[in-house]
């Protein structure tokens, strides 16, 4: 499928990408292409990364005037990264995304739509985004929210997650390894059950947690939207986290995390939360004679952003579930950070190759494992839209280690 021309882009005088070398690193190999999904839905070179980074090349060199269409082909990227795992020249695509896509809002030639401007402005400022949102968790809550992009779950309306971990560290005074959680925009203000999820299992496990109140946005979204206060929100969260005595941030949203390890890079380590619990003794969960079966989705952030092999094993065996692998589960989703609102009917179409399997999927309930919010979102567009008729659940996976509140631990 080609992209639709876009009408009203302006041409700008071209703005080069500051290291020419980084797009020259590509030696037009396309041992790309097979993983790109953009690629695989159009046959389309240009939707390519390797067409993208020719694009940008002509455009930086002066080979080729500003075009639309280069803009159009840097749109249509999800963002997946799931190129430069395969690149053997080691081309930092997901840079050279970046900074492409800062320049082309920089220069006019693209125009982020307002609510997505308005939603990252909010995001931006965890105070109002948390307010703003109380509507939103009241009514998931209370299951009355239309589910289409808001999968079910139950967040606290008033209690914050920094709280919460105030009072289970004094009820229960965990003397492990002390780490710091991420609690993310859009989790903490709607999502914000992970969270708490997150805490309880990292207390049960006898971990120390501790919740910084001046952390802010990891500045993924604006990342994705090319918008220019990403280095202002990267220095709010160095100055957050550089300082804690603790062993790790952890993160439990992939995205997020990819994003918070790029702001406090050669400091403090950020740690993708499953993975930081696989290196401990897991606390398991009992499930009975279950039949239920869990399908694990690796996120694209997790696998090919922080390059990480999956979700460990231990922890998989830890929910205590039948547990496989969803079939293309390294392939992307389609959820993107935000390309799913930007682009929903390239991010349907892939959700769809993708989701087909859960139609014929064995187990009672289906359950659908993966460990980023967004995704989990996406997965759920899946039942909303109708592209997977049988009923599913959509989980976090430590969600499904959780031990609920009132849980006990002996240390
Ligand atoms: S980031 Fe993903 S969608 Fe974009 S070029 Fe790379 S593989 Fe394709
Ligand atoms: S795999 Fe790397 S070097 Fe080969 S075409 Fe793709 S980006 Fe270029």
């Amino acid at each position: 499928m080609t992209p639709p021309l876009p009408t009203g882009s302006s041409c700008h005088p071209l703005a080069t990408i500051s290291d020419r070398d980084m797009l020259s690193s590509c030696v037009h190999c396309g041992l790309c292409l097979e993983v790109c999904p953009t690629y695989q839905l159009s046959g389309d070179e240009n939707n390519s990364p390797r067409g993208r980074l020719r694009l940008w090349r002509e455009e930086a060199d002066g080979r080729l005037a500003p075009d639309p269409w280069t803009v159009s082909y840097t749109e249509e990227c999800v963002g997946c990264l799931a190129c430069e795992p395969a690149c053997p020249a080691k081309v930092p695509y997901g840079e050279i995304l970046e900074h492409t896509r800062h320049q082309h809002v920089a220069t006019g030639r693209t125009r982020t739509p307002l609510k997505l401007r308005a939603a990252a402005a909010m995001a931006s400022r965890p105070w109002l985004f948390n307010l703003v949102m109380t509507p939103a968790r009241f009514l998931r809550r209370w299951g009355a929210l239309p589910l289409r992009l808001f999968f079910p779950g139950k967040p606290a309306v008033a209690l914050s997650t920094a709280r919460y971990a105030e009072q289970l560290m004094r009820q229960y005074r965990p003397t492990g390894p002390r780490v710091a959680l991420l609690t993310g925009c859009l989790m903490e203000a709607v999502f914000r059950e992970i969270n708490f999820a997150t805490v309880r299992v990292l207390i049960e496990n006898n971990v120390q947690v501790v919740v910084p109140e001046s952390q802010g946005c990891c500045g993924a979204m604006q990342e994705h939207l090319g918008l220019d206060n990403v280095d202002q929100l990267r220095e709010g969260n160095r100055k957050a986290f550089s300082s804690l005595d603790v062993v790790a941030v952890v993160a439990n949203s992939s995205g997020c995390g990819l994003a918070l390890g790029k702001a406090l890079k050669g400091g403090m380590p950020v740690r993708d939360v499953l993975d930081f619990l696989g290196g401990m003794n897991l606390k398991k969960r009992d499930r009975g004679n279950s039949k239920a079966r869990l399908y694990i989705d690796l996120p694209c952030h997790l696998v090919h952003g922080q390059k990480l092999a999956g979700i460990p094993e231990t922890v998989l065996n830890a929910t205590g579930y039948r547990w496989e692998l969803a079939p293309q589960a390294r392939d992307c989703c389609g959820s993107g950070g935000v390309y799913n609102l930007q682009k929903p009917d390239s991010a349907r179409e892939i959700l769809a190759k993708k989701s087909d399997f859960l139609n014929t999927a064995q187990g009672d309930p289906v359950i659908l494992g993966t460990s980023n919010h967004v995704c989990m979102m996406q997965w759920n567009t899946a039942r909303a839209d109708g592209l997977v008729r049988k009923p599913f659940e959509v989980k976090h996976v430590i969600q499904l280690l959780d031990p609920g509140e009132g849980f006990s631990a002996t240390y």
